[in-house]
This record gives C-alpha cells, sequence and structure tokens, in this order.
C-alpha cells in the first residue's frame, strides 16, 4: 500500500503534524501511516513555550505565567511579559490529547517500529524499518536517521534535570516563574535554576546547564537538593515527578529536506533554537506552513525567508560566542535581561522581533566579542 503521507517519529513534531493535518477538512481523509519505536505512554518531558493568542493546544495547557522573573549574582528582576503568556503542557497529556483524537479516524495507522533510513524514489519516499519498508508520496521524518554528527567543537548541550516538588507548606507563588536564576555556579559551565510554581505547594524545580558535556546524575541531584534548600528555604518536600533531558545547541547543520518527498520535523529539522534550545513554538509554526502548503496542493517543503536567516545568524553568533568562551552564559543572559524589557526579549527569542529591537538587544552587549564571531558565522 502507498500512504499519502508517512509521519516517522511521533513525538512533538509528529503528532502535531498530525492533529494539523485532522484537523483540516481537506486534509483528514488522506491515508496517514504513524510510525514510533516507542508507545509514547510516558510523561517524559515538559514543554513550556510563550505566545500571544490561545494556541491549538490551549485545552491541555497545564499551567501559565504572565510574570516571571530573572536572577544573578545581586539583580533580581520581575518581567512583565505584556502580551505573551507562558504556558506549560506535560508530554503525556499532549500525546494523550492526539492520540485519543486520532482514534476516530480509519485513515490513520499506527506501527511500532524502529526506522532505519528513508530513501527517495520518482514520485514517493519510502521508510525502511527494522521489520518493513513503506511507501508514501510524502515523509515527514522526525527521527535521528539524518541527524548531523554532534561534536563538542560544533555544540554546546543543554542539559537539564527538572523535579516536580511538593512542600509540606505553602511557600511558592503560582503567579511568579522563574526563568532562569544565574546565581548558582558556573564552574560547569553556564548554569541556572528555572523555578515554575503551580500552586502554592507544588513547583517544577529544573538544574540547566549550557555545556560540551552531561554531567554524573548524582551532581544534579546534589545541585537541586542545595537549591531546594537554601535558596527556596524548603526544608520538608516530597518529588512527585522527575525529568532529564539533553537538547544539542549546535552550529551543525539540520537539514530541512534531505531528499526528495522527505520533510524533516522537529529538532531533526532544525526547529531547535540553536542559541536557547527552544523548540515547541518553532514547531507550531513550522507544522502550520506544512499544512498550509498541502492545503495549497503545493510541495510541503519549509521556506527560508531573509528573516529566517537573519536568525539563524543571531543564534549561530551567539552560540559561537559561547562555545569559544568570549563571554559567560550569565554575562550574556544578566546584559540582556538587565537593560532590555522582557516582551522585547521573548519576541527576539521566539523569531518575532523588528529589526529595531534586534538592535537594542546587539546594544545591550559588548560589541568586540560578537562582532568577530558575527563575521565568522555569517
Ligand atoms: C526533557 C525535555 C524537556 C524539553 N522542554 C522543552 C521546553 O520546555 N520548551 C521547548 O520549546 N522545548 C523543549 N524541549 C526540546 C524539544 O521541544 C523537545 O525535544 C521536543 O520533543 C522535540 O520534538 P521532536 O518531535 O523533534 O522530537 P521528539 O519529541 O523526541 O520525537 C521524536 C520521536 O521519534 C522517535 N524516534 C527516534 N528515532 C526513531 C527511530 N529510529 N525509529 C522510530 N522512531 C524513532 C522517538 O521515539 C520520538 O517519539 C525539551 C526536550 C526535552 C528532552
Amino acid at each position: 500500500m502507498k500512504y499519502d503521507y508517512i509521519i516517522a517519529g511521533s513525538g512533538c513534531a509528529g503528532l502535531s503534524l498530525l492533529y494539523s493535518l485532522l484537523q483540516s477538512p481537506s486534509l483528514q481523509s488522506k491515508s496517514i501511516l504513524v510510525i514510533d519505536q516507542a508507545p509514547k505512554n510516558n510523561n517524559d518531558r515538559t514543554w513550556c513555550f510563550w505566545e500571544k493568542t490561545p494556541g491549538l493546544f490551549e485545552s491541555i495547557v497545564h499551567a501559565k505565567w504572565n510574570t516571571l522573573e530573572f536572577l544573578a549574582t545581586d539583580l533580581k528582576k520581575e518581567l512583565n511579559l505584556g502580551s505573551y503568556t507562558y504556558k506549560m503542557i506535560l508530554g503525556l497529556d499532549f500525546y494523550n490529547f492526539v492520540l485519543d483524537y486520532a482514534q476516530q479516524f480509519e485513515n490513520v495507522t499506527f506501527l511500532q517500529e524502529t526506522v532505519t533510513g528513508i530513501d527517495a524514489e520518482d514520485a514517493a519516499a519510502i521508510v525502511r524499518t527494522s521489520e518493513n519498508s513503506h511507501t508514501g508520496t510524502y515523509v515527514f521524518n522526525s527521527t535521528q536517521v539524518f541527524n548531523p554528527k554532534i561534536t563538542e567543537q560544533n555544540s554546546l548541550l543543554q542539559h537539564f534535570k527538572g523535579w516536580v516538588i511538593q512542600s509540606e507548606k505553602p511557600v511558592f507563588n503560582p503567579k511568579v516563574g522563574r526563568l532562569m536564576d544565574f546565581s548558582v555556579s558556573q564552574k560547569q559551565g553556564a548554569t541556572f535554576m528555572y523555578v515554575l510554581p503551580t500552586s502554592t505547594t507544588e513547583a517544577l524545580v529544573e538544574y540547566t546547564l549550557f555545556s560540551p558535556r552531561v554531567l554524573a546524575q548524582a551532581t544534579y541531584v546534589s545541585a537541586l537538593k542545595k537549591y531546594i534548600k537554601e535558596d527556596l528555604n524548603i526544608d520538608n518536600y516530597t518529588i512527585k515527578h522527575e525529568e532529564f533531558g539533553v537538547i544539542p545547541m549546535s552550529l551543525a547543520k539540520f537539514e530541512k529536506t534531505s531528499k526528495p518527498h522527505v520533510v524533516n520535523l522537529g529538532t531533526a529539522g532544525g526547529f531547535t533554537k540553536a542559541s536557547s534550545g527552544y523548540t515547541f513554538q518553532f514547531i507550531q509554526k513550522n507544522v502550520a506552513e506544512i499544512v498550509g502548503h498541502l492545503e495549497a496542493g503545493k510541495h510541503p517543503n519549509l521556506t527560508t525567508s531573509f528573516k529566517d536567516k537573519v536568525y539563524q545568524w543571531y543564534d549561530r553568533t551567539l552560540l559561537d560566542v559561547l562555545l569559544t568562551k568570549k563571554l559567560t552564559g550569565k554575562e550574556v543572559f544578566t546584559r540582556i535581561f538587565q537593560k532590555i524589557p522582557a516582551k522585547k526579549i521573548l519576541a527576539f527569542l521566539g523569531n518575532e522581533s523588528s529589526f529595531a529591537e534586534d538592535i537594542s538587544i546587539m546594544n545591550s552587549l559588548p560589541l568586540k566579542p560578537f562582532l568577530g564571531s558575527g563575521i565568522k558565522q555569517l
């Protein structure tokens, strides 16, 4: 059988695409095969992102904030997000939401297989798995089969361990999320704590680093324990859930298209912002573009605008500054958050800023280290 669409990899990007296709009156009856090596029944990650209006997944937003704060040594700044809202979605809520919705469509088939390669052939693409091969007019891939090599020279890793803790006493303000607290030790690289309270007694507390290598698990655990006790002043708490993640922040090229009739999605398609690791909102924007192309009867390939290239250059420049250690992450983020209103920073990090806003952010940073890296990354 030849499918209209094969979705290889059903994580955030694959299932976002599936949901959008099934929402589209002209595409919802296409034959769709979804392949993943995992059953997607674990709460393996928490996604946070910001947007100005309710999004496609508004009904499963777990918590949201209109105020965040940024901390560094001797600095505590409350960030007013303007028209942006910072939102949190739990991985398992997202998987269940899309998979339940897809149940009503007989034209959608799910297979649990491991993809080993994808080839193009005339007007189709063939997904090879450890068990079979499957043909589709278009393949949307978010597995790692085409990923470039991540090395210490071309990438930093954003690695983190997060605990959802429940405190005995009410200690949190659920209206204010702590986006970054850089007051912690910077010995291991750019290091910050991320604290997102969802009630007065519950919060996600995450120890996050940008560095070349992951650490021993015991190091994350002791940093979390120390921060909860000494900075959050919590003595009695239980750990309700934990997550661990590694996101590549890379200068290596993740291709949007590797072969004809194959579109790469999500991290595999370069949707992860190289300078921050945020991916969720870029997945949603890119999926909307793909679906728009298909509805118009066009090839689903993603376009790259001039402004997209400019953002890629900003990201690469910042990453180069961090990789070559011209400035520390703490210095860069502290300068930006000290001088620039949060709504402008979020617009910039979400690839939605004007050139005037870009210039104001550049002016908040020292020219010399960025000039060298900027020229190198042009
Ligand atoms: C713990 C964690 C927390 C994160 N938090 C945020 C956040 O707050 N905000 C944000 O914007 N981004 C966040 N990210 C980054 C990014 O949004 C996620 O990694 C996101 O899941 C990327 O979506 P994806 O579809 O590209 O990859 P995934 O969601 O990882 O999906 C890829 C899918 O492909 C499958 N797969 C892989 N290889 C094969 C194969 N060979 N054969 C078959 N199936 C295969 C996997 O099982 C998986 O289901 C986080 C990442 C992690 C790991």
